[in-house]
């Protein structure tokens, strides 16, 4: 067998179930990356899917993984441009019998993968698996089709039913000697990250890819002992302390769900556990059940109505947009989070619930003309948490109680000194 694996959001060697699989029975393994530039680039609409922040953030990763597999000699080679024309030149150049790939669940991902396959002039095997979950499809304790509305029923039948596997280990280092082609454009766009400065004002100073995401855990649970108080300090907004900053890594899977509650238990038993320690744990279940939400409905994540198929406001003001976007409404809390935004790519959870309230609620515009908004910026974009919690607050979602956030009190609570108003507003101020 000669194998290839895909490389999707599924950036790392450790816990990586395809990866696995393929250096225990292929007799040549190569890996690769397909990096697609018109996603950095303005659609027609004027919008970019993956903004500054991410993109930095993406090649660090991607270089880090090519180290990564250098250690297991195996070869990634990024190429540049669509998969669907790249994918099958580049399986049939190489020879490959088979080809591993993570297992998607969203359209636009599946018909990627139908197109590749449709472009291919040669018959292959095809390996895929899902690679981003704690507890798979196969081990829930219901079908996906029964996935409870409300987040807390899930919960509660996930903790009493399901026990979360072990990570893999990172394989062996196989016996071949296969050079990294390294193209151009690959070259260029790689050297574009030191032109991609960070805020110094940033909570989230780190670097992209597996060692920086392990490192993170590290600090976050043994050096610091942060994570022993993290239910006290999870709504904070300011520096890399509050909260646990793992989102990014999960996001595009350079370090994994598993890997993390591993790494959590294994704290619990040597120094503490906790009502905080338990609370990252609950925290990984909501995004494990909005990824079960996106399995569940797919497309509905992205109609206004949402999975309730409720009518909804949807407002089309581009001014109001550009004053939300750019920090420039009325309410200096709200503004402080979206100036954070922008120069950042980061915003506290905090944050997130009290600007999308705002947008879709208090101000009455169509949601997903926010959530498209934080796709392009945030660091953590993903699919499922991103617009299954859009949909929770602008109220066609899984909320039961259906909140309006009023930032005037909530900045009250959350930022009674205004110091994290007087952090972002400060040059507006001048
Ligand atoms: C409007 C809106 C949009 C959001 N978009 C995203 C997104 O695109 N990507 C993303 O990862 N998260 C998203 N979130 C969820 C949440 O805000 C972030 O996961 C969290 O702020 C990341 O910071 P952290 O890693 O320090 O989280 P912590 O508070 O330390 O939590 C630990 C981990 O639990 C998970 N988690 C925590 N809260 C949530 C939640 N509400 N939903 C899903 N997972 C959660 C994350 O994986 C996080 O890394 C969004 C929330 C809102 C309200």
């Amino acid at each position: 067998m000669k194998a290839i694996i895909w490389f999707t959001n599924n950036l790392r060697t450790l816990d990586h179930p395809l990866l696995h699989k393929a250096c225990k029975e292929a007799t040549t393994v190569e890996a690769f990356y397909c990096y697609d530039p018109s996603l950095f680039e303005e659609d027609l609409k004027g919008v970019v899917k993956i903004g500054p922040y991410r993109k930095k953030f993406l090649i660090e990763s991607l270089l880090d993984l090519q180290e990564q597999l250098e250690r297991l000699h195996i070869p990634l080679h990024i190429i540049v441009g669509k998969p669907e024309k790249e994918i099958p030149t580049l399986i049939e150049n190489i020879g490959a019998t088979d080809l591993f790939y993570q297992k998607n669940w969203h359209d636009e991902e599946r018909q990627t993968e139908k197109a590749v396959r449709q472009n291919l002039n040669k018959q292959i095997s095809y390996h895929s698996a899902y690679d981003q979950f704690l507890i798979t499809p196969s081990e829930l304790p219901f079908e996906v089709s029964e996935l409870p509305r409300v987040f807390t029923v899930f919960r509660k039948q996930i903790e009493k039913q399901c026990s979360i596997a072990a990570p893999l280990p990172i394989p062996k280092a196989i016996d071949q000697n296969i050079k990294t082609k390294v193209s151009k454009e690959w070259e260029t766009i790689s050297k574009e990250v030191a032109s991609i400065k960070n805020d110094p004002r940033t909570a989230f100073p780190f670097k992209g890819g597996s060692q920086a995401g392990l490192d993170r855990i590290n600090s976050y649970f043994w050096d610091t002992d942060q994570v022993a108080v993290y239910k006290k300090t999870r709504n904070g907004m300011i520096g890399t302390s509050y909260s646990t900053k793992f989102s990014p890594w999960l996001a595009n899977g350079s370090v994994s769900a598993r890997t993390i509650y591993q790494m959590l238990k294994q704290y619990e038993i040597e120094r503490t556990s906790n009502e905080s320690t338990y609370w990252v744990f609950f925290e990984l279940l909501w995004r494990e059940f909005f990824k079960y939400v996106g399995l569940k409905h797919g497309n509905l994540l992205f109609k206004s109505g949402g999975i309730l198929k409720k009518e909804f406001a949807q407002g089309q003001d581009t001014n109001l947009f550009l004053k939300w976007k750019e920090g420039n409404t009325s309410n200096s809390f709200i503004n402080a989070h979206m100036k954070e935004l922008s120069k950042t790519g980061w915003m506290s959870n905090r944050g997130r619930q009290n600007v999308a309230s705002y947008w879709s609620k208090t101000l009455g515009q169509d949601w997903r003309r926010g959530a498209a908004y934080f796709e392009s910026m945030l660091l953590d974009y993903d699919v499922d948490s991103n617009w299954g919690n859009w949909m929770y607050t602008s109220g066609v979602g899984n909320d039961p109680r259906d909140r309006i956030f009023d930032p005037n009190r909530q900045a009250k609570m959350y930022d009674p000194n205004g110091t994290f108003q007087k952090k972002w507003l400060q040059e507006s101020l001048f």
